[in-house]
């Protein structure tokens, strides 16, 4: 009796164990069928930064979904996704400024989404009036200074509008080619907030007040400030951070913001506020794979992955969960400013009027005030 009870154990401790290790075998093999289920997403985007890359590693990393990436320019990217139609190879477009979603959108090469976090997570102002595309980061185009030549009185009376009225600002202001899109959607954002025909009146009044026939980029602009060549320049927030944070003793940029300050205009209570304009992202129309699509972008839309962008890419953040970093908020405190007073208007419209910008800045002769 006893001898078959113990025999009784032994099976039933046998059956057990053959039933752990098959219970095992099963939980890794489904481990390994949901990471496979996870599938992937492809990324056509015109944003190089390493920020962009750190966050996609992360969403691998908590989805099991694989991220591929192809980085082109905005319009070259928009043409590739138009050639390969149904068999599009991307699932999702990422690229700066409303311009170039607004561009994506007309092309016919995105689709609307639907979706409840995205509609959380982003303020209706930074996406599309028919959910075609959506921002994730902002990015102001403010005014840099010289903080040897431009004194806190002057400061006090600078907006957009003083920038080309004031003869202080006469052969010093310095901006980049009218082929830039943040130079289109600034003045396409003109036309939304003081009409045409003071948008045209502006464009040409700048030309007077530039200091030297626009070349180069954003940065390059702090650049000729601290050559002396002019006292102010138009250019993106984040730039300045790239500015303020450039380490390499060897780059052009490094020290600069030593010399070069940077100024939100028209904040004051009549103003119309900063030009603000976005980075943001859609979904292909004919993307095999929209639902991690869809996960990816919500994923991005999170308070902790906008305070990502904030910290490493000096943007600021869409969602009004995420905090700012240290860095921007240091921009405002030195300014006085509690909340950023942005221009009310839907980013669409840099979309709307972005053909119309272009032809006045090119009727203007933006490119050449020097001849
Ligand atoms: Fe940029």
């Amino acid at each position: 009796m006893k001898k078959r009870f113990v025999s009784l154990i032994a099976v039933m401790a046998i059956v057990l164990t053959v039933l752990t290790v098959l219970t095992g075998c099963q939980s890794v093999s489904e481990v390994q069928k949901s990471t496979e289920d996870a599938g992937e997403v492809n990324i056509y985007t015109t944003r190089h930064y390493d920020t962009d890359e750190e966050l996609y590693s992360k969403f691998t990393k908590e989805t099991g979904i694989k991220v591929n990436i192809v980085s082109d320019k905005a319009l070259v990217s928009i043409e590739k996704i138009k050639e390969q139609g149904e068999n599009v190879q991307a699932d999702v477009f990422i690229t700066s400024d409303a311009g170039n979603l607004a561009n994506a959108k007309s092309e016919d090469i995105l689709q609307p989404i639907s979706s409840q976090t995205l509609n959380n997570n982003i303020p209706e102002k930074y996406r599309d009036v028919d959910d075609y595309w959506f921002g994730l980061t902002k990015r102001a185009r403010v005014l840099l200074y010289s903080k040897d030549r431009v004194t806190n009185d002057e400061l006090k009376t600078l907006t957009y509008s003083s920038l080309v009225n004031d003869e202080r600002w006469k052969d010093k202001v310095l901006v980049r080619s009218s082929s830039n899109i943040y130079n289109q959607s600034l003045v396409a954002s003109f036309i939304k907030t003081m009409g045409e025909e003071k948008t045209v009146e502006w464009v040409a009044k700048l030309k007077t007040q530039m200091a030297k026939n626009p070349e180069g980029n954003d940065r390059d602009q702090a650049v000729a400030i601290k050559d002396g060549i002019g006292d102010i320049a138009i250019a993106n927030s984040y730039y300045y951070g790239q500015i303020a944070n450039e380490t390499d003793k060897t780059s052009e940029y490094y020290g600069v913001s030593d010399m070069v300050n940077i100024y939100f205009p028209n904040q004051g209570e009549n103003e119309s506020g900063v030009h603000v304009n976005i980075s943001g992202v859609g979904v292909i129309k004919n993307a095999s794979n929209k639902e991690n699509a869809i996960k990816l972008i919500e994923f991005l839309s999170e308070a902790e992955q906008q305070e990502i962008f904030s910290a490493t890419n000096y943007e600021f953040p869409v969602n009004k969960d995420a905090k700012t970093s240290d860095l921007l908020q240091s921009w405002l405190d030195n300014q006085g400013i509690t909340e950023l007073k942005e221009q009310d208007i839907n980013l669409s419209v840099l979309g709307d009027n972005n053909a119309k910008a272009y032809e006045i800045m090119t009727a203007a002769n933006w490119d050449s005030p020097k001849k």
